[in-house]
């Protein structure tokens, strides 16, 4: 299988800022592949330069089979870009976004539309409703469909799910996967580490440095770590409790429970114990099953000290 994307040791600075430093992956034929990483991590800004709008700094970007920077006119014409901030035009209506997009490629909505049905089957109840006035979900499904109307081989999409309520992002993701019989290649960035295990393979980005890449599944059984969960009726108190002792090297808010990490001398009830004569006598603490946010966490972690 040929590489659709490969990016090979690329900087890209903003005056004092690294934004990328020495950044390398491919992506495969075919392959869903995440940009997982925080905020202000570099995710935005390789898609600039993969989507021809930067030149990078040092290294060499190369999109099927271009370079970005000396064929940007060829592969512009060949990429599905959907940028991170609302890429439509908000007065025009939803047919009229599709219709611009669709003449902006040279191509009639109805050429491609079998690809972008399933996706806009949904928008089609209300043709004539300005852009501007969808709700997010909404806008960024009509986003995706006209970043799809010229049919392209590689779909770049910069944090599509941002900003968007639960339910659409599960839809989002579905309407993805169902993009794949296509054999359309898919770089998707997120800042939801849960999303992560949605692609085939995943780079972790922070502070313009992949930490690693590989598929979600390989990356958290190579996350070794004494992980568990503790709850108490005073998480805040418990935070600070687990914080204070000195078998506990991390301890962090997961969702409803915290997330504790042990050192090789932690045993519950020997915390539970301790964390009892600071008043805390309500504590719960099972095994947790690591998952790539505890990941990103643990690779982080000496940046944070
Ligand atoms: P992400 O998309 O992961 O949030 P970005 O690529 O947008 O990350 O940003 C990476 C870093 O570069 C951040 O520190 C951000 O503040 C900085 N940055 C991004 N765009 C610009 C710009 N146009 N001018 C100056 N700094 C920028």
């Amino acid at each position: 299988m040929s590489n659709v994307v490969e990016v090979t040791d690329v900087s890209k600075a903003y005056g004092a800022i690294q934004a990328l430093d020495k950044v390398s992956f491919s992506v495969k034929e075919g392959e869903m592949f995440g940009l997982i990483g925080p905020d202000g991590a570099g995710k935005s800004t390789l898609y600039r330069l993969l989507s021809t709008l930067l030149v990078p700094d040092s290294g060499k970007l190369t999109v099927l089979g271009m370079d970005t920077v000396k064929d940007y006119r060829a592969l512009r014409r060949q990429i599905g870009y959907m940028p991170e901030r609302f890429s439509l035009y908000p007065d025009l209506s939803i047919a009229e976004n599709l219709n611009f997009f669709a003449d902006l490629f040279g191509v009639s909505v109805k050429d491609n539309y079998d690809l972008i049905a399933p996706i806009f089957s949904q928008l089609a109840k209300f043709p004539n409703r300005p852009a501007g006035k969808l709700s997010g979900g909404m806008k960024q499904k009509l986003a995706l469909s006209c970043a799809l109307i010229h049919r392209p081989p590689l779909l770049l999409l910069d944090e599509p799910t941002t900003g968007v309520d639960a339910v659409s992002r599960s839809e989002f993701w579905d309407m993805l996967a169902g993009l794949r019989k296509y054999g359309i290649t898919i770089l998707v960035s997120t800042s939801y580490m849960d999303e992560a295990t949605l692609c085939d393979r995943i780079a972790m980005i922070d502070h313009g440095k992949i930490l690693r890449t590989d598929t979600p599944e390989r990356l958290v059984a190579g996350l070794d770590e004494n992980l568990y969960n503790a709850v108490s009726a005073n998480m805040f108190r418990l935070l600070a409790g687990l914080r204070s002792l000195p078998e506990v090297i991390d301890c962090y808010t997961f969702g409803a429970t915290l997330h504790v990490v042990g050192a090789e001398s932690f045993k519950a009830d020997e915390v539970k114990r301790k964390l009892a004569t600071q008043g805390i006598d309500d504590v719960n603490i099972y095994p947790a099953k690591g998952v790539i946010e505890d990941l990103f966490i643990k690779l982080t972690r000496n940046d944070q000290e």
